[in-house]
């Protein structure tokens, strides 16, 4: 079975660093889970602290694992060229643009939970979908990351979900982009994957590829319930999963 894991944060939410030793442990983990390929990609405000050498030095040393150099980059409207300006000097494998604020307002933070009794109906899934749909269209990013978070602490639309992200997937699918599952979701309120599996099944219908990432912000959670992820792919009809070298897809059959 074909496994990558292209979404984990080794530098967490600033409580670990992007050192030798703790890259080293998402290595070994990944190798002991069958990963073929193994991405980084700490948040972007953890850029500072990437070091290409431990990655390069690694990959030295577990050949058997293509390492990948990635980043989380949040999409805030109208930062994009300051976004492309600031990453331009890193040679990044893939992008994952993710959306984790609408107006402002970190939504899937349970310090800010007080933000949903602003909402009603399906406005603030149309907010964030349309910010989906910005950022793929953006040109900054090879992958989507958690395509559908807005659902992370359980506040419902009124409307079909499917309804609310089918332009988001259209944009997604024009720019050429890829989608992850995100396995993460499941230890979240939610308690599902991302995206939603009826998601997921209109994302096969538009051909648009998908990668996969456990969001592991530590070692022991790298290629968590991905297994899991590729039966419901293989269940919606996906053939192959996906990874980057270089910006370019390479795509692994199922
Ligand atoms: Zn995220
Ligand atoms: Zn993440």
């Amino acid at each position: 079975m074909a496994l990558v894991d292209l979404h984990t944060h080794p530098s967490a939410h600033g409580e670990t660093g992007f050192s030798l030793e703790n890259v080293e442990q998402f290595v070994l983990r990944g190798i002991a889970r069958g990963c073929s390929d193994l991405g980084f990609s700490d948040h972007d405000m953890f850029l500072a602290g990437l070091k290409q050498e431990i990655l390069a030095n690694l990959q030295a040393k577990y050949p058997q694992i293509n390492l990948r150099l990635g980043l989380e980059v949040d999409y805030r409207p109208g930062t994009e060229a300051e976004i492309r300006q600031k990453l331009a000097p890193f040679p990044f494998d893939y992008l994952i643009g993710s959306v984790h604020e609408v107006g402002g307002w970190i939504f899937d933070h349970p310090d800010y939970m007080d933000g949903y009794k602003k909402y009603r109906g399906d406005d603030l899934y149309r907010e964030y979908f349309t910010l989906v749909g910005q950022a793929a269209r953006s040109g900054l990013f090879q992958v989507i990351g958690h395509p559908d978070v807005i659902r992370v602490f359980g506040f419902k639309c009124e409307s079909p979900l499917l309804e609310l992200a089918r332009p988001a997937l259209e944009a997604i699918r024009d720019a050429g982009l890829a989608i992850e599952i995100n396995t993460n979701g499941r230890y979240k309120p939610v308690g599902d994957f991302y995206p939603a599996r009826e998601v997921l099944a209109e994302a096969f219908r538009l051909g648009i590829p998908v990668t996969l990432g456990s969001d592991a912000h530590e070692a022991a959670n790298v290629a968590r319930d991905l297994e899991e992820a590729v039966d419901l792919l293989k269940e919606i009809g996906y053939r192959s999963i996906v990874s980057f070298q270089k910006g370019e897809r390479i795509a692994y059959p199922l």
